[in-house]
């Protein structure tokens, strides 16, 4: 979905890219490999069909994922 920009459940093209919200720190989407401070914090990108409304999570960074590999 996030590279072919079509959904994979009903095949649409109408994808939104939803980003992370810097401001909103008590999101529960985001994942946080450190409890304490927001350094630890991996903003974890959404994309959802405009169609069926299917939601797919993605960590856009690979030096984020490095640090879920670290963390977990
Ligand atoms: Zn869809």
């Amino acid at each position: 979905m996030k590279n072919s920009q079509t959904c994979p459940k009903c095949g649409s093209k109408e994808i939104l890219r939803i980003p992370d919200n810097t401001r909103r720190h008590a999101s529960g989407n985001n994942i946080y490999t450190t409890s304490a401070t927001l350094f630890g914090k991996i903003p974890v990108i959404r994309y959802v069909c405009c169609k069926c409304g299917y939601v797919e999570n993605w960590i856009e960074h690979k030096e984020e994922i490095q640090k879920l590999i670290k963390a977990f």
